[in-house]
């Protein structure tokens, strides 16, 4: 016997079922191939996700093709109403979906509430915004009787496939600006914590959206390639690690598709000699070590600038990182939670070990933590480096961990060349008092996302977000206008009504003047 609870079925043995959204219910995969899906902070696996075949995937696309006709068609404010109420809904389960999403995630209560509320105001813009967003251009006389005007249009049938590391915010990034627009979507989450995708379904389809124009595919490469290959999908949004989102974009593109793919970070702060250390300190741990460092914008590389400012700073930070608190994600008091499965703290780890043995000084070793009670999650605690060089993989590579690495720099110009270098762009930030610094530094730095005495720039939904370099593929942003724009196509109309006398065929080039 099985029963139906919130968007996942529950088998006997008590370990969730997750299976598919599609056409407004849950559908069970057929494809006989499951992933685990874990819970980091007790270490057992919570949950069994389908993943979906090409079959499946197909399925979804025919679906959402018909659902999109009228859907597109319909005025963009009563889409945007819809939208809205979509928006209410997940405030008023706000505090379920963010226990599911912590459980999942291992990122603590509160962290995950800031996950869904940043991904709920994108909505927002949207829903509110899709009306006066997808106004054309109206030109007129710009030849004898003619006029002009521009339209934007949906493109039909989009996908996005989406990370692990922020369950909700990012696939409301991506599904709310392209329902707007008039698309049908079709999410395909990370299989490492599909609860809350699910259950965004759920409400979608309570807040009065037609069945069909928002689906949740589950699956891994076999399902993302389906959709990256299949004709009636017009455009691709991908995040996730850089890699794939290469992958993803020359794959899409040679399907002929529209592609966004943002990809991973290295992302520094530099701390100029004026700066407030005590300031930068608290700044540094909450961007370095909360959600376990497994943040795209999360800080992971200090440049201290000058020998002083990097001996007083790294003093201060061994210190009060000591005393953060790791510990299980539900439970008041920890300053963060598990990392997401045992073969991230792997890694993770590993990573340290690389830093050690290239000759970086440990200054506090996050490994071996134990979490009384909690043996069997995946922790690893506050870790911290000095006197990291930038040619050490824990400095080149993407850690995506609780690890701060300081690279100390003799000056602004050094500090500068050391971010430049990095082959990621996507946030960064300078913590000064100097306005000239800061404004010099936010001129010439080759980063997408600049942050000045604020630790994670995360622009407001209605500005766009996206890194430069290796951590963005395409040439839109996500969310703000960037997104109508990438989840519609312009069609441009030359208008002339006949007056009733032909003036002959013409053979030259029409021209305006
Ligand atoms: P990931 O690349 O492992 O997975 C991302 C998505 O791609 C998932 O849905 C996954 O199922 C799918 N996928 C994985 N392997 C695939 C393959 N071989 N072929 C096709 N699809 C595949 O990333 P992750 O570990 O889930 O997320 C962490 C990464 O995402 C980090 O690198 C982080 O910096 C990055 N990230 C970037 C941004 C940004 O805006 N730039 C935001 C969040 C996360």
């Amino acid at each position: 016997m099985t029963a139906i609870t919130h968007a996942s079925t529950v088998k006997e043995n008590h370990v969730r079922h997750l299976s598919h959204w599609m056409n407004g219910k849950l559908v069970e995969g057929t494809s006989g191939r499951t992933a685990d899906v874990f819970n980091p902070s007790t270490g057992e696996v919570q949950a069994k996700v389908d993943l979906a075949s090409t079959d499946e995937v197909n399925a979804a696309v025919a679906i959402a093709k018909e659902a999109q006709k009228v859907w597109g068609a319909m005025n963009p404010q009563r889409r945007g109403r819809i939208l809205l109420r979509f928006v209410d809904l997940v405030n008023e389960n706000m505090d379920e979906l963010a226990t599911l999403l912590s459980s999942e995630h291992g990122k603590t209560f509160p962290d995950a509430k800031g996950d869904i509320q940043r991904g709920i105001e994108v909505v927002e813009f949207a829903g509110g915004g899709a009306a006066h967003l997808l106004k054309g251009e109206f030109s007129t006389e710009v030849g004898g009787g003619i006029d002009t005007h521009s339209l934007r249009q949906p493109l039909g049938v989009v996908a996005g496939i989406t990370p692990f590391n922020f369950p909700a915010m990012i696939p409301l990034w991506k599904s709310g600006p392209a329902l707007a627009a008039g698309n049908a979507f079709i999410l395909k989450p990370s299989e490492r914590d599909p609860g809350v995708p699910l259950r965004l379904a759920e409400l979608y389809t309570q807040a009065g959206l037609p069945d069909g124009v928002f689906q949740v595919i589950n699956g891994d490469k076999e399902s993302v390639d389906a959709l990256v290959n299949h004709p009636d999908v017009k455009a691709i949004g991908f995040v996730g690690s850089t890699p794939i989102a290469q992958s993803i974009y020359t794959g899409a593109a040679a399907a002929g598709k529209r592609a966004q793919c943002f990809g991973g970070a290295k992302n520094h702060m530099v701390v100029m000699p004026d700066a407030d250390l005590d300031v930068v300190t608290d700044a540094l741990l909450g961007a370095a070590y909360g959600s376990a460092g497994e943040r795209c914008m999360a800080i992971s590389v200090a440049v201290p600038v000058g020998k002083e400012t990097g001996d007083a700073l790294v003093a201060k930070l061994a210190e009060k990182a000591a005393l953060l608190k790791v510990g299980p994600s539900l439970e008041a008091g920890s300053d963060f939670g598990p990392v997401v499965t045992p073969m991230a703290k792997e890694r993770i780890e590993g990573l340290i070990q690389q830093g050690v043995d290239a000759g970086a000084t440990l200054v506090l070793d996050g490994r071996g933590v134990q979490v009384p009670g909690h043996e069997n999650g995946f922790y690893v605690g506050a870790t911290l480096f000095d006197h990291v060089t930038t040619d050490m993989p824990i400095y080149s590579e993407e850690v995506f961990g609780p690890v701060l690495a300081v690279v100390r720099a003799d000056d602004f110009e050094a500090a500068l060349n050391v971010v430049n270098s990095n082959q990621y762009g996507n946030g960064v930030a300078i913590f000064t008092r100097d306005g000239a610094a800061g404004r010099e530094f936010a001129t010439r730095v080759e980063v997408g996302m600049v942050g000045m005495n604020i630790p994670i720039p995360v622009p407001i939904a209605y500005y766009t977000f996206g890194g430069w370099k290796a951590s963005g593929f395409g040439d839109l942003n996500q969310h703000g206008p960037d997104a109508f724009r990438f989840y519609t196509r312009t069609k441009t109309v030359t208008t002339r009504w006949p007056e009733g006398v032909s003036e002959g065929a013409s053979f030259v080039m029409p021209q305006g003047s």
